[in-house]
């Protein structure tokens, strides 16, 4: 830890919004690796699966190359394809309906709920039609969406249920793992989600038939036959990742209780200090789950006062963001279809949303003097 609060150091005077977290393990295990005869489809990607997998709960992981690739490969697994509607959520990192666009298939936002900005799953069911074939819920900030409703509801219309779980490994929902719930679950390790691998992802799942998916299309669709020749059968992709990732993943993977305790912690601190700053609300998370608390995210109940207060904040040394702006906003989705798409909660979100700094080595007084700046900000206005 001591490596880690050196590096913390250096980068005062700035504080970022998310930051991995490395020790000396850390780059021991890629460090190995350097040294083995393995760099890429070696021993180090199979055991950082079985770990994943067991961590989860699951009976199967495939290890990617990043959280993109990992949804793409997921929705094609789900044979996705043109003429298909996809219910999620606009509260998302756009690569979650991207990816349904990438394999031909429409989405359909759904309105996201006030208290915890997951999608509303009262609100689904509305949006089903003949052609709707997944619900791909994204667990907002690693607040788990409500599973029950969701895979009840899939059941009834016979619906595929892809979650995009890239915020919430570590996560549970009624003390089940994140990761073994839907029928497929999609994470990221990028440097700002629970663990890194530097770039990586993987799909999670209890289905041999995905799974098998999955694995081919990662390797380019071709396989060995009996005589040991290369034949490809179906348009796969190169979207392996390397052992020096997967080490790394490997040794993350061992800390994550911890990172997940220490960012409730954290979480835990900047409730109790905003509890009494009127003009902004906090999230609240459902009794029946166990947050990751990848991101926290407070609204400005005014909204015309968040731009100034994001401003205020970065001038200050604080490295705010926006987590979410809705995907449909975005003007590649206004100009291809999307043009007059509007959802009351979604809209009002994306209009009032500042997401705090939230990392495994942000110090106590590092979130005082967030806290108190934003009480400074409300103070002059
Ligand atoms: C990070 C993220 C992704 C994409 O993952 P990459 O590894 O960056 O490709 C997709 N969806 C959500 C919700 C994410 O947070």
């Amino acid at each position: 830890m001591t490596n880690n609060n050196k590096q913390n150091k250096r980068s005062v005077g700035f504080i970022p919004y998310g930051r991995q977290s490395i020790d000396n393990d850390d780059i021991k295990a890629v460090v190995n690796v350097l040294r083995s005869d393995w760099l890429t489809q070696g021993p180090a990607v199979k055991q950082f699966e079985e770990s994943l997998a067991k961590y989860c709960n699951a009976k199967y992981a495939v290890a990617v190359s990043n959280g993109t690739a990992a949804l793409h490969l997921a929705y094609l697994a789900a044979d996705l394809s043109a003429g298909d509607e996809v219910i999620t959520t606009p509260n998302t990192f756009a690569a979650t309906s991207n990816m349904l666009l990438a394999v031909g298939a429409k989405p359909i936002f759904c309105d996201i709920r006030l208290d915890n900005y997951n999608l509303d799953e009262t609100k689904i069911e509305k949006l089903v039609t003949s052609k709707t074939k997944a619900i791909v819920p994204v667990h907002f900030g690693g607040h788990p969406c409500n599973m029950d409703k969701i895979l009840s509801m899939a059941k009834k219309h016979s619906l595929l249920v892809i979650e995009d779980a890239c915020h919430a490994l570590g996560a549970s929902f009624k003390n089940e793992k994140v990761g073994g719930i839907g029928d497929m679950s999609v994470f990221s390790f990028h440097p700002v989600k629970s663990i890194t691998t530097g770039e990586g992802g993987a799909i999670l799942t209890n289905n041999p038939k995905f799974y098998k998916k999955l694995a081919h299309l990662r390797t380019h669709g071709i396989t060995k036959d009996e005589g040991g020749f290369n034949v490809m059968t179906a348009l796969g992709y190169n979207y392996r990742i390397t052992d020096i990732q997967t080490a790394l993943g490997i040794s993350q993977l061992k800390k994550l209780d911890k990172f997940v305790k220490a960012r409730q912690k954290i979480f835990d601190i900047y409730k109790k200090e905003l509890a009494g700053v009127k003009e902004v609300f906090t999230p609240s998370l459902a009794k029946n789950s166990v947050s990751s608390n990848h991101l926290f995210v407070i609204r400005t109940k005014d909204p015309t006062k968040r731009n100034p207060l994001a401003n205020f904040l970065k001038q200050n040394g604080i490295g705010v963001n926006f987590h979410y702006p809705t995907v449909y906003s975005h003007p590649y989705y206004r100009k291809n279809g999307y043009k007059d798409v509007k959802l009351a909660n979604a809209d009002l979100y994306h209009n009032s949303c500042i997401t705090l700094p939230l990392y495994v080595t942000l110090e106590k007084s590092q979130i005082k003097y967030i806290c108190n700046k934003i009480k400074e900000f409300f103070k002059k206005v």
